[in-house]
């Protein structure tokens, strides 16, 4: 039988056990975390990300400080921003929701923030932490997606020791970090990417397959080994035909469908990796809130 990894209830157990946490540190420390949420412009996809992140945090007891600011601002306003966040006492993570407008350089963005309130843990500082650090410490700022992948990993009754993990995707918010954690949990891994020759055959040499590609259902069964586990992040929207009406569908970069039939344990999109993002992103303001007290 396959297992079907459940996001929700995992983000949901990893937020029930931040809400316990933060009403101790409130005990201790007579305040709560502070979440400072910056969203520049009116991208639909953002305004659904940000009330969803604005919505777990304040369930668990996170303050949200909410700059909701136009599209028209520039880098220099956004940067000064970012600088008085930087110095604000009750801000202990800070958030940029990307994409930003293509007038502003996402990266100079993500290196002005104080890496000690990196929320979402990309900057470079925190990415070298990452990559010296020899185990997946406590106290790290982990990007929020792969560090959800790896919690649902290690929730599976499975040693991931010695075991080949294929990460599809190289990027910096996803593919590489992922495979950074999964070599401090000595698996032997590689990272496939658009110009990997003989792809099929590189996945179906994984024992666990993560998938952060951007491109819907590409991953096809067959390309699963038998009792792989398997672990989709992406969320592609495409148009399906509903009794003659066309209407939009989430769907991840693994044909699910197909590839339970091969699978041992797989992520559904939705309801997979995308709460455990939401809810990493809680954890590591808590966990910025703790360092910086
Ligand atoms: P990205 O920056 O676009 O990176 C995609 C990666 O996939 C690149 O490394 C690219 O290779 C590789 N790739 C593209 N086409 C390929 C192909 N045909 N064969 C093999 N590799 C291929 O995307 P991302 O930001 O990492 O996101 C990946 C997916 O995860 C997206 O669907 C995104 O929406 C989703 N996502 C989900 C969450 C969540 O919370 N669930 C969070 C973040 C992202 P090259 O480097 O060679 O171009």
């Amino acid at each position: 039988m396959t297992k079907n990894i459940n996001g929700k209830e995992l983000a949901q157990k990893l937020r029930d056990s931040l809400k316990e946490e933060i009403i101790q540190l409130k005990k201790t420390h007579e305040k709560v975390p502070g979440l400072a949420v910056v969203q520049v412009g009116n991208v639909a996809a953002s305004s659904v990300y940000v009330k969803a992140k604005t919505k777990s945090a304040l369930e668990v007891g996170i303050e949200v400080i909410d700059h909701h600011i136009e599209e028209q601002t520039t880098q220099d306003q956004l940067l000064q921003l970012i600088n008085k966040l930087n110095n604000q006492e009750n801000v202990n993570g800070i958030l940029v929701q990307l994409p930003l407008p293509s007038h502003i350089n996402e990266q100079i963005i993500l290196d002005s923030i104080d890496p000690n309130k990196d929320a979402d843990g990309f900057h470079p500082l925190n990415v070298g932490k990452l990559s010296i650090a020899a185990h997946n410490d406590e106290n790290l700022l982990i990007p929020c997606t792969p560090y959800g992948c790896l919690i649902m990993l290690k929730e599976l009754d499975v040693s991931l020791v010695g075991k080949n993990a294929v990460v599809v995707g190289r990027s910096n918010i996803v593919g590489k970090p992922m495979a950074q954690l999964l070599v401090k949990e000595s698996c032997t891994v590689t990272i496939a990417h658009s110009k990997t020759q003989d792809l099929i055959n590189v996945c179906k040499n994984a024992d666990i397959l993560i998938a952060a590609v951007g491109r819907p259902q590409m991953i096809k069964g067959d390309w699963i080994k038998k009792g792989g586990i398997v672990i989709d992040v992406g969320i592609n929207r495409i148009e399906v035909d509903v009794n003659g009406e066309i209407k939009n569908k989430l769907v991840g970069d693994v044909d699910y469908i197909e590839a339970e039939k091969n699978a041992s344990a797989i992520t559904p999109v939705p309801g997979g990796v995308g709460p455990m993002t939401i809810a990493c992103l809680l954890r590591n303001t808590t966990i910025a809130f703790k360092n910086s007290n």
